[in-house]
């Protein structure tokens, strides 16, 4: 066992994400379809002079799908969902980082020792037993300081500070535009909008029944239909770009999700960088893959100093494996060195590891999340 297996978290997350934005385009279709009814006149056919409002108005309805009433996707907290495509968002952002540090945790509950486990886990304990350094190789020696021993057990940054500062959390990564997420949360809205409407006018140019572009606009905005986008009449289909950006998102809050829990986690050593079983094409994902697509490794893993992270591009289906250490038993002796020293007191407190999930999570996911996951999890 070489890794934290957290691969089938991201597939179910992204299922799970499927198909409430799905819901949410089924909504706005209900919500076009009685646009064009009452726009009609009692033949069934919207006029082309009331074209304009119509699109008009279903520009706002698309778009609500997306922003709140004032135009931004979150409040003014930058993360509490202003409409129901940022609260997808946020639930399976939680719902996804929540897992991965839940998964650490049980790892680590079933694979490290009791003792050291406690003490990761918050406890305070007392000196054990008195070991010498034939027992033990790490311990303080006479004359050490701490922080020297400290120095010379780096490995474990357990005491590293500021690991949280290597984590990006979804609301404010900026990518490599210069966007934030309200930002391109803005511009898929503006992109679907566009293409909608570009829908509604020809169909009313070409004299089509309110009924028809109910048809077509609800086909057209249902993320599993095939069939439009075959034809092409209007590019992709209208549901693409909100569910390749929700769909990026999320993988990539898996991968900073898993760094952080590996990161933290002192008996993993390095990441892996694992194609899907199902990857297309040969892309740029092959060069930066450390385990094939068959399961196989083709390279060593990525250190924790300087990973490589999926997603590499929309759609990229690749996964983070953190790779745990071949010799456990070090890693233990180590942290016993530290836990058992008569001065544990006087070392500084180590950093939040899995090990405290709700802690960890808290750190994660900020308060306002974190009371959104429990509120998820108590329902
Ligand atoms: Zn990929």
């Amino acid at each position: 066992m070489t890794s934290i297996a957290t691969d089938r978290i991201l597939a179910s997350a992204q299922r799970g994400l499927r198909n409430d934005i799905r819901r949410e385009f089924q909504i706005v279709g209900t919500q076009l379809r009685a646009l064009m009814t009452r726009s009609a006149n009692a033949d069934g056919i919207i006029p082309r002079s009331r074209g304009p409002e119509v699109v008009r108005q279903a520009g706002v309805l698309v778009e609500r799908m997306f922003v709140g009433a004032n135009g931004k996707p979150f409040a003014d907290d930058g993360v509490t969902a202003a409409a129901p495509y940022p609260r997808v968002l946020n639930k399976w952002y939680t719902v996804t980082v929540a897992m991965v540090a839940t998964k650490h945790h049980e790892w680590m509950r079933r694979r490290v020792p009791k003792d050291v486990f406690a003490t990761l886990a918050g406890a305070r304990s007392k000196p054990m037993a008195v070991v010498t350094e034939a027992d033990n190789p790490y311990i303080r020696r006479n004359g050490e300081s701490i922080a020297d021993h400290i120095a010379r057990l780096g490995d474990l940054r357990i005491f590293s500070p500021n690991k949280l500062a290597e984590y990006d959390p979804m609301h404010l990564w900026v990518d490599p535009n210069g966007y934030r997420l309200s930002d391109r949360i803005w511009n898929t809205a503006d992109d679907t909008r566009t293409a909608i409407n570009k829908l509604i006018r020809d169909g009313i140019q070409q004299g089509w029944s309110a009924e028809k572009l109910a048809k077509t606009l609800e086909q057209f905005l249902d993320p599993s239909r095939a069939a439009l986008r075959t034809k092409k009449p209007y590019g992709r289909d209208g549901s693409f770009d909100a569910m390749r950006l929700a769909r990026t998102e999320i993988a990539r809050a898996h991968a900073q999700a898993s760094y952080m829990a590996a990161l933290t986690n002192p008996y993993v050593e390095g990441i892996d960088w694992a194609l899907s079983p199902s990857h297309p094409r040969t892309d740029i994902c092959d060069s930066y893959a450390t385990i094939g697509m068959g399961g196989g490794r083709i390279k060593e893993p990525y250190t924790l100093g300087a990973p490589k992270l999926p997603p590499a591009h929309p759609h990229c289906l690749c996964r983070v494996q953190p790779y745990v250490s071949a010799t456990p038993k070090e890693i233990t002796d180590k942290l016993r060195a530290i836990f058992q020293d008569p001065d544990f007191a006087l070392y500084p407190l180590p950093v939040i590891t899995p090990a405290q999930l709700d802690q960890f999570l808290l750190l994660l996911l900020g308060f306002g999340l974190y009371q959104l996951f429990k509120e998820e999890t108590a329902a």
